[in-house]
């Protein structure tokens, strides 16, 4: 990975501590199927010679600061202490964004530190303690070591490949441990894979209409409130030429002493990794993710449905939420968004259709996701269904390029390591997409450049929903388009130095000729997908001359986009 460039500036951050008691009670119940999940693998064989030492040793990860973990379910503070760990590892195994770092460093710093005000005994490897070894594996076991502890527990983490790291080192040393289920999600792997038995395909919608009867959200009497289970066709608007009204841009958080501390941290020891720290301004506490989640209920829900696939120049957040950081890090929980969500609606704050679409996101999509993940994993990462091979493009990370829809996109993620779901899924992974970079690539390109970006979360969304790797599990059909639908939904193709008009020439807009190139090469794969007919009828309407010239000008384009790249290998290949 080559070095790329930062710079600094902040923000205002006003805290209510009024906010706890708002949300203190706002939990749904939890099913009794989420109810505990041990997985132990062996009991513990080591010597017990002293009376002192700890019973259990709960490890924490940097994705599951919340007290109420289960993994602190029996928690004895005279007898078992908490292990939180940053390592160097989990910072650079793929490049990742200064801000992705910084926040995961930050949260974990004040969530030990409010653990350790209430009398817990935190065990915190710091990245610069000079003993720090470094990885997972490796401080795990030094921890093991200095600690002796009877016993390791932990909640299912968010990465299988962390999962399978806490399960090798209990085997090899002949260690007791307790895997728990994550109750910051309203479904477990198991009541999932429930769900999908016997099932051929599975369908987001099934899933969503089952949740919300299944914890009586937004029904009544047995049926959708306001008659629908969707309002997707009132929430398809664009901006006019005028562009939105003004919108209240996500509450901002000034950095504390403490943020400041990391800030510098992973400007001096991140200097090389992408992105920039200038407008770092994330809830990194409860408290503060709180106030992110009444300030989105407060200004931009009302409008997040019209709007939510819309595109503007200069406007990153639009009406969205911006907390799937605090959701992931478990600083807030699902059920506590959902529940403050349909407040606003009962209390006639937002209407229907905004309410409706956030909470398909949140109850449907999210639990949806992370279903599959736990579904597919570890298989799921190595699927490739269009045997999509190049790499990505290196302006990616630098927003280097006179495509202007990703030129803003990347830009943006560059300074605020955040694009909305339509930017992902309909400008940076269309591109992927029709390009034909390697999806495991992808993957990787975004755990590096996105905040929010998980393994659980990223890998599905990306192979599944926006590269069609999976051969249609989480999406019925690829999401291909050509630069039409860039037009449609944002200002982008106004300002660029291409024509979306254009399919052939060298001021054509690149989504045109890879998009046919698209659906020419992967004829025989997709062709009979019924939801691509209309699609490969518009194609058998291009006569051959041009059809050649077309898959020339591709083959150009692609020549030309990944002839530098900043991923260097991954794991899978
Ligand atoms: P809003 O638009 O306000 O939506 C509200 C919440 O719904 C989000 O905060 C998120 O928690 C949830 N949500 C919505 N869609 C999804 C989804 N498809 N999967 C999971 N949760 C969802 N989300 C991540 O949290 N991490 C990722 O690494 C990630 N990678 C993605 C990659 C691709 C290619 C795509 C298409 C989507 C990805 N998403 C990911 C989902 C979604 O785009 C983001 O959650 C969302 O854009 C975050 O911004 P927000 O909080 O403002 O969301
Ligand atoms: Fe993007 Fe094409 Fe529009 Fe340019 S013309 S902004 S490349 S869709």
């Amino acid at each position: 990975m080559r070095s790329l460039p930062g710079r600094r500036q902040w923000g205002p951050s006003v805290c209510s501590p009024a906010l706890f008691d708002l949300f203190a009670s706002t939990s749904l119940p939890v099913p009794a199927a989420v109810e505990l999940h041990i997985e132990i693998t062996s009991g513990c064989t080591m010597a017990r010679k002293d009376k002192d030492r700890l019973r259990n040793l709960v490890l924490v990860f940097g994705d599951q600061l919340s007290e109420n973990l289960k993994a602190f379910n029996g928690f004895d503070a005279r007898n078992d202490a908490v292990l939180m760990m940053e390592v160097e590892e989990e910072a650079t195994y793929v490049p990742q964004h200064k801000i992705r770092i910084a926040l995961f460093f930050a949260a974990m710093r004040h969530f030990a530190q409010r653990l350790r005000d209430k009398g817990t005994n935190v065990l915190y490897s710091y990245i610069d303690d000079k003993d720090n070894r470094g990885s997972f594996e490796k401080e795990i076991t030094r921890w093991i070591h200095k600690t002796r502890p009877r016993k390791l527990v932990c909640t299912l983490p968010g990465d299988h490949r962390v999962k399978e790291t806490v399960k090798r080192i209990a085997a090899e040393l002949d260690f007791g441990l307790e895997i728990r289920d994550d109750n910051h999600f309203l479904v477990s792997a198991e009541e999932f894979s429930e769900f999908a038995r016997g099932k051929k395909s599975l369908l987001l919608e099934h899933f969503y209409r089952h949740m919300r009867r299944r914890y009586g959200i937004l029904m009544d009497d047995g049926q959708p409130v306001a008659g629908k289970w969707n309002f997707d066709q009132e929430n398809r608007q664009s901006f006019g030429k005028e562009g939105p009204a003004k919108i209240k841009a996500p509450r901002s958080f000034r950095p504390d002493e403490s943020t400041e501390a990391v800030l510098k941290l992973v400007n001096n020891r991140f200097s090389d990794s992408p992105g920039s720290l200038d407008k770092f301004d994330y809830p990194v506490s409860r408290k503060q993710a709180l106030e992110a989640l009444r300030d989105f209920i407060n200004y931009r829900l009302p409008d997040f449905g019209p709007y939510q696939d819309a595109m503007f120049e200069g406007f990153p957040y639009l009406y969205h939420s911006r907390l799937s950081c605090a959701l992931n890090l478990h600083l807030l929980t699902p059920q506590e968004v959902i529940k403050a969500v349909v407040k606003a609606y009962e209390k006639g704050q937002a209407p229907i259709n905004s309410v409706e679409g956030f909470v398909r996101q949140v109850l449907g999509w999210r639990e949806f996701i992370r279903g599959i993940y736990w579904l597919k994993m570890p298989e799921y990462a190595q699927r490739n269904e269009l045997q999509a091979e190049l790499p990505m493009p290196a302006f990616m990370w630098t927003a280097e390029t006179e495509m202007n829809c990703i030129r803003q996109c990347v830009s943006q993620l560059i300074v605020h390591g955040y694009a909305h779901h339509i930017q992902r899924l309909m400008v940076m992974g269309l591109f992927s997409l029709l390009l034909g970079v390697n999806p495991y690539e992808v993957h990787q390109w975004h755990l590096s450049m996105y905040v929010d970006a998980i393994d659980w979360v990223s890998l599905p969304n990306v192979l599944g929903m926006s590269q069609y790797a999976d051969g249609g599990f989480v999406a019925t059909k690829p999401y291909a388009a050509s630069g039409n639908y860039i037009q449609r939904m944002s200002n982008y193709c106004q300002n660029c130095f291409f024509n979306p008009r254009e399919r052939l020439g060298e001021l054509a807009c690149p989504f045109n000729s890879l998009y046919w190139d698209f659906l020419f090469r992967n004829q025989d794969k997709l062709e009979g997908n019924h939801r691509m007919r209309m699609q490969y009828r518009n194609l058998d309407r291009i006569e051959s001359s041009d059809r050649r010239k077309i898959q020339t000008r591709a083959d150009e384009l692609k020549k030309q986009f990944t002839r530098k790249t900043y991923l260097v290998s991954h794991p899978n290949k």
